[in-house]
């Protein structure tokens, strides 16, 4: 079998011959079978199998095989830790057996008719913490399979998990609903905050509300045959192919399988064929669509996994593009949110990138709050958006003409034609600001007295990288990687993972990179995940607490960023939260495990990175001597070290006061901070919002700060700044904000430099 390893992996690392695999399948079941025909034939085993994880039950389901008895396929069934598959499925670790039928927890099912066979590997198959199911190869040879028999299968399972995610949810579904119409209120003008600038101009389309109203429908409305549905479906899997393409495009790291959920639920038979049936049986098209959705909405919407419910939207969503496509070309019943005005409740970064592919020409968020991430992905996306607090913008009638000003935060609700003019003027004018060049900075700035100070990036998307590199950064000092976590529909696997990385590296030549491991938690949830809910979550398990927890998911992202890295001259891994030398230390020791494994299977990786952490706790001030004789690096993370400091929500508006980087516990602490890493010769950088702040600067530089990471963006006006400093001055003027004893002392000393 170990000579077909490669080949397997080379097939199922090219994720559009997992999307054929998908789009070819004429059902689930079929496309279930495929794939266990294609991982038997690939490895040579006569048997290959799957079992779901029927979450209901709390049971694994035998849902495709080869080898075994067909007809066991569905009657098969075993809890956790029930045989060799259940307990794969309960230790979340392969088992690899040479005489299976030695095994203690083996167990025979008489229904698979199943012969001797000797040699069993099964791999769990998992999204994150997301239990799957188990994948199954046998042969009647005994010891048959090797060590880099689990490494391929392991990855097989990994790349399929995202699909098989899908076609499990898919193969649960019962129970009928309705969604309930809503109220409707008139709006005028509302003052807002600005989240993504922009100006944009469009039709109304309410984000949930038009869902559930299209799906609940309306008589004069009804209509279709069986041929208008049969063609409406073909054009909803052409429609989807070209969004998938365009998500690629503008993300990359959202991976093209965004849509996934969409494609398998127009293969399944309960969906499409009851949909069918319901044709033939006499109702309208457009009418048996919404019925089916319906019951579909119903069970997703009322499951206790959250995972499940965020795919109420991929069902609304697939319905509204059918009945959209079902519609007459005249009436704009479509789902299609091209050139209008999205108002939600709230977005999560997926959400918005699959509205980015429809080219939405803007959004309103009507309950007063946004994630940073939404935010900062809107903004890559160059998506303008607004947030009011307004929850009655969410009952606007459809189609009512709203204009967007995300320069300033301003929304205009069924606005006068003077109004509009107005509007359309100012765009006008910010467009021709936007085209004219400007002169671009180098990523090292020069104080007066000739003080270098390295200017590097933060960031967050690939799409980001592109200005870094247009504005000279000396490096990246930050690369947030919970954003391709964040913006995809479920965990991205070690590959992908990989994938998006190797962008980052190759794309900052010989600079610096250094790569942040997954920071969640706290603001930073992911739609996906069914992570318990907590009372404190910026106190909970966040950050590095997260993934020494999720050890596996921990050890992924270790093992893509070092191979990611292999060949390259330096390459810098930080740790976030880190609170005690002890944590720092166990993440280490899994960060030194990943090597020698990947040493150990022979894999090209970089074997000698340099090894930081963030400084965002207060616990760090007081034992930095320790951090810093087992940290080669530092990056002080002030976002986080402000809103723990001083024991403030970042993101709570009504505490916002509280907030005060000029604190002078903040100012002291930096300065301690700073002062013991010197003294250790430890490099150390500013890669917090306070690293942009020019009227904080001038501290920073005082008190020893040489070295800068923030948003690309910033860096003209930055390095603008530090060229009109002076390094004694700077210093005086520390001494003077840390002599202060107040807010209001400091805010002097601020307000006379
Ligand atoms: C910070 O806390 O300052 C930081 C850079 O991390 P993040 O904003 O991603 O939490
Ligand atoms: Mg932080």
């Amino acid at each position: 079998m170990t000579g077909k390893r490669q080949d397997l992996l080379n097939m199922l690392c090219d994720l559009s011959d997992l999307s054929a695999l998908v789009t070819g399948s004429e059902n689930i079941e079929n496309f279930l079978q495929r794939t266990v025909v294609l991982v038997s034939e690939h490895l040579g085993t006569p048997v290959c199998s799957i079992y779901l994880h029927d979450e209901t039950a709390d049971e694994l389901v035998l849902k495709a095989t080869v080898g075994l008895n067909p007809e066991a396929v569905d009657r098969v069934r075993m809890g956790p830790g029930q045989g060799l598959v259940g307990t794969v499925m309960a230790s979340r670790k392969p088992v690899c057996e040479g005489r299976a039928s030695k095994n203690p927890r083996f167990r025979y099912f008489p229904e698979t008719d199943e012969l001797p066979y000797e040699s069993f590997l099964a791999v769990p198959i998992q999204k994150g913490v997301v239990k799957i199911g188990v994948l199954v190869v046998q042969h009647t040879e005994p010891d048959y399979f090797e060590t880099t028999d689990v490494t391929a299968l392991k990855a097989t399972g990994a790349q399929l998990a995202a699909v098989l995610e899908n076609a499990r949810l898919l193969m649960d579904l019962q129970r009928m609903c309705r969604i309930p119409e809503r109220p409707v209120c008139n709006l005028g003008f509302i003052k807002g905050q600005r989240v993504s600038g922009g100006f944009a101009r469009g039709r109304a389309t309410v984000w949930g509300k038009s869902h559930a109203q299209l799906v609940a429908g309306s008589r004069e409305s009804e209509g279709g045959t069986m041929a208008d549905f049969r063609r409406a479906t073909a054009r909803t899997a052409d429609q989807l192919d070209v969004l998938q393409q365009r998500c690629a495009e503008r993300l990359p790291e959202s991976a093209s399988l965004i849509f996934a959920a969409h494609f398998m639920m127009l293969k399944d038979p309960k969906f499409i064929d009851s949909m069918a049936a319901k044709i033939e049986a006499g109702l309208p098209a457009t009418r048996a669509v919404r019925e089916v959705a319906g019951k579909y909405i119903d069970l997703f919407a009322d499951s206790p996994h959250p995972y499940i419910r965020e795919k109420v939207g991929d069902i609304e969503d697939l319905a509204g593009r059918l009945l959209g496509n079902l519609a007459p070309p005249s009436t704009d019943d479509s789902q299609d949110s091209t050139g209008r005005v999205v108002v939600a409740r709230a977005l999560y970064p997926s959400e918005l990138l699959k509205l980015s592919a429809e080219s939405v020409a803007g959004i309103v968020l009507a309950n007063g709050g946004v994630t940073a991430h939404v935010a900062i992905v809107a903004r890559s996306l160059k998506i303008p958006m607004v947030v009011v607090q307004c929850p009655e913008l969410l009952h606007l009638p459809p189609d009512t003409l709203v204009l967007v000003d995300g320069e300033v935060g301003n929304v205009y609700v069924d606005p006068s034609a003077d109004i509009v003019d107005r509007f359309d003027a100012r765009n006008r004018a910010r467009q021709q600001v936007a085209a004219r060049p400007t002169s671009m900075p180098a990523g090292t700035a020069r104080t007066t007295d000739g003080t270098a100070v390295d200017l590097l990036a933060n960031i967050n998307l690939l799409g980001e990288l592109p200005l870094a590199r247009r504005m000279g950064a000396a490096g990246i000092g930050l690369y947030r990687t919970e954003f391709p976590f964040l913006i995809r529909p479920s965990f991205p696997s070690e590959t992908e993972q990989y994938l998006v990385y190797r962008k980052v590296v190759s794309a900052m030549g010989d600079r610096p990179v250094v790569f942040r491991t997954l920071d969640l938690g706290g603001e930073k949830t992911l739609a996906y995940s069914d992570a318990a809910k907590e009372a404190n979550p910026e106190l909970g398990l966040r950050s590095i607490r997260f993934t020494l927890a999720y050890r596996d998911i921990f050890e992924q992202q270790l093992r893509a960023i070092l191979r990611a890295a292999a060949g390259r001259e330096s390459l810098g891994i930080m740790f976030p939260l880190i609170s005690s030398p002890d944590d720092f230390l166990r993440a280490r020791q899994v960060l030194n495990d990943c090597m020698d494994r990947l040493e150990a299977e022979g894999l090209d990786h970089h074997d000698h990175p340099a090894i930081g952490m963030m400084v965002e706790l207060p616990a760090v001030v007081e034992t930095m001597a320790e951090f810093a004789a087992l940290a080669d690096f530092f990056a002080i993370g002030t976002n986080d070290f402000v809103q723990y400091m001083l024991g403030v929500d970042r993101g709570n508006k009504r505490v916002a006061d509280y907030y005060r980087p000029e604190h002078p516990a903040v100012l002291r602490a930096l300065e301690r901070v700073v002062r013991i890493a010197g003294a250790h010769d430890k490099p150390i950088s500013i890669c917090g919002e306070m690293g942009h702040d020019t009227a904080m600067i001038p501290f920073l530089l005082g008190i020893g700060i040489r070295r800068l990471s923030l948003d690309p963006q910033f860096m003209p006006g930055v390095n603008q700044c530090i060229a009109g400093l002076e390094i004694n001055r700077c210093r005086n003027h520390a001494l003077e904000m840390m002599a202060a004893g107040s807010i209001a002392g400091v805010q002097k000393c601020l307000a006379g430099f």
